[in-house]
């Protein structure tokens, strides 16, 4: 591990430009990030990038050893800032703890509100795979109206605007499960001081939601299938009322640099 790498996430970790903890209530898309200066995370990635940009391909041996690296020098930072917090990482765990945590752990899986999550997800990969003809047949008659170059009809808008819908609702389909997770999880916690995590969890939850159901609106219109997507924008507003009648202040919530 060079010493150097860990001296540059230090500074970078010292810098003020950063807005702290703006990357807990994010929806990590950071390629559409406009906060992106003004986070730590992304600055680490992006460091760590940098380092290993030639070794992006998990079939590269180099990929491997990147991530390797990676994984030491978090932990060497972690193993620091134990000590100076004086926390004995090799203590052992409390059991009555961990019971607390695997009993928590079941209930939030059995929650109907995690379930019906994880049956959206799949409904859309259902969704999309059933529909792949007629996005292919979309995609043919938009290259003959080019061709056609028909006066006062520019096509182009219409596929971007297809395109956009499809990648929030797949960038939001697997997202909604761990952040409703990890709000209805801290809910289950005794500790108050879990309390902005349930909600800053839950209102991006929230806002993931609203965009999804907003997206599957433009899909619907562009592919003639208003009917056809209306059972998952139904699905996506159950999940949405209950997320809101069982965490009412998450709405509230102040996100760090996205609500100030
Ligand atoms: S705050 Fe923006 S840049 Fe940082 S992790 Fe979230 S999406 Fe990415």
């Amino acid at each position: 591990m060079s010493e150097s790498k860990k001296d540059r996430l230090k500074r970078l970790a010292r810098n003020d430009q950063f807005i702290s903890g703006i990357y807990n209530y994010c929806d990590r898309w950071c390629e559409r990030c406009t906060l992106r200066n003004k986070c730590f995370s992304f600055a680490m990635d992006s460091d760590l990038r940098t380092e290993n940009s030639p070794h992006n391909d998990p079939n590269n041996e180099e990929f491997w050893d990147g991530i390797h690296e990676s994984f030491a020098l978090a932990f060497e930072l972690l193993q620091e800032s134990a000590e100076k917090w004086g926390v004995d990482l090799n203590s052992d765990p409390d059991p009555k703890r961990e019971k607390r945590e695997r009993r928590r752990d079941r209930q939030t899986e059995r929650d109907p509100l995690l379930k019906n999550s994880m049956a959206y997800a799949k409904a859309v990969d259902a969704w999309m795979d059933e529909r792949k003809t007629l996005f292919g047949e979309k995609a043919r008659q938009t290259e003959r109206e080019i061709e056609m170059e028909l006066p006062g009809h520019d096509p182009l808008p219409e596929v971007i605007a297809l395109h956009e819908a499809v990648e929030v609702i797949r960038w939001y389909q697997y997202f909604l499960y761990p952040k409703i997770s990890r709000a209805m999880s801290g809910l289950l916690d005794d500790e108050r001081d879990m309390m902005d995590d349930v909600f800053g969890s839950a209102k991006i939850a929230l806002i993931a939601l609203e965009r999804s159901i907003g997206a599957w609106q433009t899909l619907g219109r562009l592919l003639q299938q208003s009917d056809d997507v209306l059972e998952l924008q139904i699905q996506l507003t159950k999940i949405k009322t209950e997320l809101e009648r069982r965490i009412p202040a998450a709405r509230d919530f102040k996100r760090p640099g996205f609500d100030d």
